[in-house]
């Protein structure tokens, strides 16, 4: 099927089209320099440049594409979770072009996009399969049946999500915002072993009660301890040395329990998602000890990790290949939709 999928849940509008597993365009206009000096995304902003951006994205990628909108045989869309006021300016679009344009709508979940978009790169998903979803606003390992309706959580951060501490860390060694690629960066002319910051979550306790589950934010604070500590004596914080230090925490914990839940649930692939997903660190670790116990690894190329409309397309193309049943045009922005819904 042909399909459009459209995405506004947090700071980019995205707008793609698919033919099936085929990319056809991804177009994606973002707000982020607007919430720069702010140290993150203001809901209010993005919500306007959702507005300003939505129609010319749609333009390009029906240029892009060479794509007719009475061509598609359906509209996907970002339903949740996400910034209500963000999700609503999506969601409001794909009503108004599917009402006029008598197409059936479709209703998605952002964070099953994130793991749906590797199709585009990798073909049909063998399921059921365990994807690790890491992004700025989730953490959490599942295990995939059926990426169009049978999902569940096996584990997820108790705190915050992995992105979440990466730009909260970039913020105070004083680097950019949004921090994930700022401190990647930093990390490769620095020394992972130079600081032994904590794992959490490993402790044996830990891995009986929660074993499945991750916590970022005793890092975060202990790397905030090792740097204040720093500054207070005087001395020179070495930026390089405490972002790979850091980096390399949190990818050995999250690369050692999504493959410790494959062998736990005795399936050989594993998917990667989220924006997350595109650091070097955890691509190459996973990449490495996936290889060691016989898992084969996927992972969508960096630049459709992040945020975009094709992940949300192919998705819908899925959905549209089982035969499901659309969405109603009444169907409301949810902010708060658990992964298990792949559908509204
Ligand atoms: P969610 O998907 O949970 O609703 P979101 O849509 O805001 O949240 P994504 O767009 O999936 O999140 O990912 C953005 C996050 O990914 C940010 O926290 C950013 O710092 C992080 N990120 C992006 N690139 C990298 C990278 N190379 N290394 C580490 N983190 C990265
Ligand atoms: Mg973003
Ligand atoms: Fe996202």
């Amino acid at each position: 099927p042909l399909v459009l999928g459209i995405e506004s849940s947090c700071d980019e509008t995205g707008v793609g089209i698919v033919r099936g597993h085929e990319l056809l365009a991804n177009e994606v206009a973002s707000s982020v320099e607007q919430h720069v000096r702010y140290g993150g995304v203001v809901p209010e902003i993005a919500s306007r440049a959702h507005l300003e951006a939505m129609r010319p994205a749609l333009e390009r990628a029906l240029a892009t594409a060479d794509v007719d909108l009475t061509e598609v045989d359906g509209i996907a869309v970002t339903a949740g979770p996400g910034l209500m006021g963000a999700l609503v300016v999506g969601l409001a679009s794909a009503k108004a072009l599917a009402a006029s344009l008598n197409k059936p709508l479709y209703g998605l979940n952002h964070l099953v996009g994130h793991v749906a978009v590797d199709l585009l790169d990798h073909g049909p998903l063998p399921q059921p399969c365990a994807a690790l979803l890491v992004s700025g606003g989730h953490t959490s390992l599942l295990l995939v049946n059926d990426i169009t309706g049978d999902i569940t959580e096996l584990g997820s951060t108790i705190d915050d999500a992995a992105g979440e501490a990466y730009d909260k860390v970039a913020r105070l060694l004083g680097l950019a915002y949004p921090g994930g690629p700022v401190i990647d960066k930093a990390a490769a002319d620095g020394n992972p072993k130079a600081i032994a910051f904590p794992r959490g979550l490993t402790a044996q306790k830990d891995l009986v009660k929660r074993r499945f589950d991750y916590s970022f934010s005793g890092l975060k604070t202990s790397v905030s301890r090792w740097v204040e500590t720093r500054r207070r004596d005087g001395e020179d914080v070495p930026i390089n040395d405490v972002a790979a230090s850091f980096q390399e925490a949190v990818c050995d914990v999250l690369t050692a329990k999504a493959v410790d839940a494959c062998e736990h649930l005795g399936v050989s692939d594993l998917l990667i998602g989220g924006g997350v997903a595109a650091n070097s660190r955890l691509r190459s670790l996973l990449e490495e000890r996936t290889a060691a116990r016989g898992i084969t690894l996927r992972r969508p190329r960096p630049g459709l990790c992040t945020d975009n409309g094709a992940m949300m397309a192919v998705l819908g193309a899925e959905v549209i290949e089982r035969g499901l049943r659309p969405s109603s045009l009444d169907i409301g922005a949810n902010s708060g939709l658990p992964v298990s819904t792949v559908l509204v």
